[in-house]
C-alpha cells in the first residue's frame, strides 16, 4: 500500500468499515511508515477530539488511538487462526478421502 492510499483509507479504518484485505495492508503500513502513522494520530486527534470536546468528556486519545489499533490487529489475527483452523480441516477432510479412496479400491481389487 501506498503513503496516497493509506492516507485515502483513513476514514473507512476510524469508521471500522474497511474489507479485511485492506485492513491488513493499512495495518501493515501504518505499522512500518511513521508519516502516515502520524498523520493516522492527527486525524484521529481532530476527529475525537473536537466530539470528545463537545460531549465534554475525558479523554486521552492518544491510548484510544493504540486500543483501536491492537483491536484491529487482534481482528486479523483472529481471521488467520480461522483461515488456518478450516485449512487443516480441509487437510483432514481431503486424507480422509483418500483412505477411504485406498480402502475402495482394496476392497474390489
Ligand atoms: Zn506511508
Amino acid at each position: 500500500m501506498t503513503h496516497k492510499e493509506a492516507e485515502r483509507s483513513i476514514p473507512s479504518f476510524f469508521d471500522e468499515s474497511m474489507e479485511n484485505l485492506e485492513l491488513a495492508e493499512f495495518l501493515e503500513h501504518i505499522d512500518k511508515c511513521s508519516e502516515c502513522r502520524e498523520e493516522l494520530t492527527i486525524q484521529y486527534l481532530v476527529g475525537r477530539g473536537l466530539q470528545s470536546l463537545s460531549d465534554g468528556n475525558e479523554f486521552n486519545l492518544a491510548g484510544e488511538l493504540d486500543k483501536k489499533l491492537s483491536k484491529a490487529h487482534a481482528r486479523l489475527n483472529r481471521l488467520y487462526r480461522l483461515e488456518r483452523f478450516s485449512w487443516v480441516l480441509r487437510t483432514i477432510v481431503a486424507v480422509e478421502a483418500v483412505i477411504l479412496f485406498v480402502l475402495t479400491l482394496q476392497i474390489w481389487f
